[in-house]
């Protein structure tokens, strides 16, 4: 049997279960292999019957020594046996399954693991209903050999632990074209266990250490398959794929760079050198930059933008709302228009009209450069002349729609990805390992850090006292709310109920403004661009304003019921404030019922950096949450945890890097990514 056959050709598994284990995604062999177990039941020690305690799961060996056979109500068969193991007796009853009758005979040595309870009427006596799990040895057979780990499956209620553990092994069993997935070579050097061996051992193992070793091999195989494909999507569109060789830095980029108000950092120098350098050569760029929310990703992400438009090619710039767009195109146009670079704008939010226009702009090369969400990517958009594609924010989008960007012109474009979610530095690898890294870690000069408070919600008055005393003092705030509107089943006060009770108390007399995401496109627009132009000085809001918006000018944030957001994104909010030179404040609001959140408030408080905050989030939401968030388009890991296995990660990511450069491995590798991860890696496979 091959392990891409249907489950439907195992033993025990008709059109019923069938369908069950459907549901469970295991519709093949080799579904059923990779199932691996949630976790594992150590039974390597006996109790003796007279050690049990209630409630204590154990596992027991002992003689059959009286059997009965009852028929309950409506002909439930009941089978109670009463085991021996020379120290007390112990009771176990199976309901309902009949095929035992002819396997428990009185003298047969049985091995139970369950639950003991008193029995009812048995005087002390312990009882086990609830098997975990039983077997009934051979004469002869020693109970001492089957102890052992044991899996435990996600199981449901009608596919039970004992099912799973009996299909897996019949599974096993059958499969007997298993291929291995990794070359020989890396097998050897690295003593890594084959792969049978390994999928059996991690079902069954036979002890700890055989358990570790298999869940290394098969973590790693999973690991550095991944690594391979990502490794080979770099290499091939660097290789196959001839990029466009953009200019040294002319009079443009030199105008725009002496125009500018400030001088960069030295990282910002730093990633605007490794750009220059990969945009001037034939191989295409695929670079990510990194950095912390006002670390001043923009001006980086602008120049390389002019430095295409001055090589006679067109820039793109996708954000992911509609708001961040619209800022950038405002900022950018501002900056460069005078310079004659034509900067267009697209949206969905366009009228038909203006959206056809735009359409024929791009496509005839009359405008430069283009900002704009989503709609970049529709598929009447094609580009005369696309040099360069960026998209900012990189971790609200998707792989595939990075992708898609980059085949809206003839060309194969530079590509620019920039990302404010810092991840561990290590992580980087699984998430964005076909890029390259340029890291912005400094702030700008002048910046004050953000001090920030967890403070009650009958502190409101105090609070917004004093900010009502900064916008005197010239200042602008942001509150942000996590609803929109009115919720009948929440109590929860919406953005609509705060934007009122301010405006019309403590505010009174200040210009207020609302914006979320129900605000027609034109009304959004209006309410920021009063916001930008300092004719609002309070901001309420929800989360659209959660990336991007710069106003630096805004030094005061208020977050209402804080304890509804997560740290990463607590993180980005706060990121709104404090990017210019003023003294800022972000004040939590929160009532902290349950420990978590008070937890998360208090590492908001303390921490700022958010690359700390980032472990410090990983850590309270656990990898698969954390990276479920952001990993968008990376197959789903089955054995292998990031970022325990991190240290597997980087072993797997050399071993791949090794691949890489030996046509052997590679002819290996090929057909088996093929196979694996064909939708994630499909775009290799097409070359
Ligand atoms: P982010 O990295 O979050 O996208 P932005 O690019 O929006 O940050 O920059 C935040 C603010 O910092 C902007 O107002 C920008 O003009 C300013 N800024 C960027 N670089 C510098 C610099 N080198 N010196 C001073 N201010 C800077
Ligand atoms: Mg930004």
């Amino acid at each position: 049997m091959k392990i891409t056959d249907s489950v439907q050709y195992l033993k025990g598994v008709g059109p019923k279960k069938k369908a069950e284990l459907a549901r469970l995604g295991i519709a093949r062999v080799y579904d059923v292999l990779t199932y691996f177990p949630r976790t594992y039941e150590d039974q390597s020690a006996l109790t003796r019957i007279a050690d049990l305690r209630p409630g204590t799961v154990a596992t027991v060996a002992g003689t059959i020594v009286n059997l009965q056979e009852q028929t309950g109500r409506r002909g439930l068969t009941i089978l109670t046996a009463y085991l021996n193991d020379g120290s007390g007796l112990l009771q176990v009853t199976w309901f309902n399954q009949k095929y035992l009758k002819n396997k428990l005979k009185v003298g047969r040595r049985v091995f139970v693991s369950g639950k003991p309870a008193y029995a009812y009427g048995g005087h002390g006596q312990f009882a086990m209903s609830q098997l975990r799990y039983f077997q009934i040895l051979d004469e002869g057979e020693q109970a001492a050999g089957l102890c052992g780990i044991l899996p435990v499956y996600a199981a449901t209620e009608r596919l039970n632990q004992k099912f799973f553990r009996t299909l897996v092994e019949e599974a096993l069993e059958a499969a007997d074209e298993l291929p291995e997935l990794i070359p020989a070579r890396i097998l050897a050097e690295r003593k890594l266990m084959g792969r049978r061996e390994a999928l059996r051992a991690v079902h069954f193992p036979k002890d700890g250490e055989e358990l570790k070793r298999a869940r290394y091999r098969l973590a790693f195989s999973e690991l550095y398959l991944i690594q391979c494909g990502l490794l080979l999507i770099k290499k091939q569109s660097q290789q196959t794929r001839l990029g466009i060789r953009h200019q040294p830095n002319g009079k443009l980029v030199a105008a725009v760079l002496s125009g500018l108000p400030f001088t960069l950092t030295h990282d910002q120098q730093q990633a605007w050198q490794e750009i220059c350098r990969d945009m001037e050569r034939t191989v295409p760029m695929r670079r990510l930059v990194q950095g912390d929310v006002g670390s001043g990703k923009t001006v980086i992400a602008m120049l390389a933008l002019v430095k295409t438009v001055e090589t006679g090619w067109q820039g793109a710039m996708m954000a992911p709302t509609e708001i961040l767009a619209a800022q950038h195109y405002e900022n950018l146009s501002a900056k460069l228009a005078p310079l004659g670079i034509r900067v267009g704008y697209l949206s969905g939010h366009l009228t038909p009209r203006e959206r056809r226009e735009m359409h024929e702009a791009i496509a005839c090369h009359e405008v430069d450069i283009v900002i704009g969400t989503h709609a970049l990517i529709q598929d009447d958009v094609h580009f005369a002349r696309l040099g360069l594609v960026i998209t900012d924010e990189q971790h609200r989008f998707g792989i595939a729609q990075r992708a898609a960007l980059e085949k809206k012109g003839a060309h194969v474009p530079d590509v620019l990805v920039m990302t404010a979610t810092p991840i561990p530095r290590t992580m980087t690898l699984t998430v964005y390992g076909d890029l390259d890294v340029s890291l912005i870690r400094e702030l700008p000069p002048g910046r004050q850090p953000i001090r920030t408070f967890v403070r009650r919600p009958d502190r409101r008055p105090l609070i917004y006292q004093y900010v009502r005393s900064q916008i005197e003092a010239g200042r602008q705030a942001y509150v942000v709310c996590p609803l929109i509107e009115m919720n009948e089943e929440s109590d929860l006060p919406s953005a609509e109920e705060v934007y009122d009770e301010l405006r019309f108390g403590i505010f009174r007399g200040i210009p207020c403004g609302l914006v979320h995401g129900k605000l027609a496109p034109a009304e959004k627009e209006r309410v920021m661009q009063d916001f930008y132009a300092d004719k609002i000085k309070l901001l309420v809001s929800t989360t659209v304003i959660e990336v991007g918006v710069n106003v630096p000018n805004a030094s005061i944030m208020v977050i209402e019921h804080a304890e509804r957001f997560g740290l990463a994104q607590l993180h980005q909010l706060r990121g709104r404030i404090g990017r210019g030179s003023y003294a800022s404040y972000c004040i939590l609001v929160s009532e902290g019922k349950t420990e978590n959140a008070r937890e998360r408030l208090r590492i908001m408080a303390t921490v700022s950096d958010g690359f700390k905050l980032a472990e410090e989030d990983l850590r309270l939401r656990g990898p698969g949450q954390f990276f479920g968030s952001m990993q968008h388009g990376l197959p789903d890991l089955k054995i292998a945890r990031v970022p325990e296995d991190i240290a597997i990660l980087l072993e797997a990511h050399r071993a791949a890097e090794a691949t890489l450069t030996s046509q052997g491995d590679l002819d290996f590798i090929r057909p088996i990514l093929a196979l694996q991860y064909k939708e994630r890696f499909q775009h290799i496979m097409e070359n």
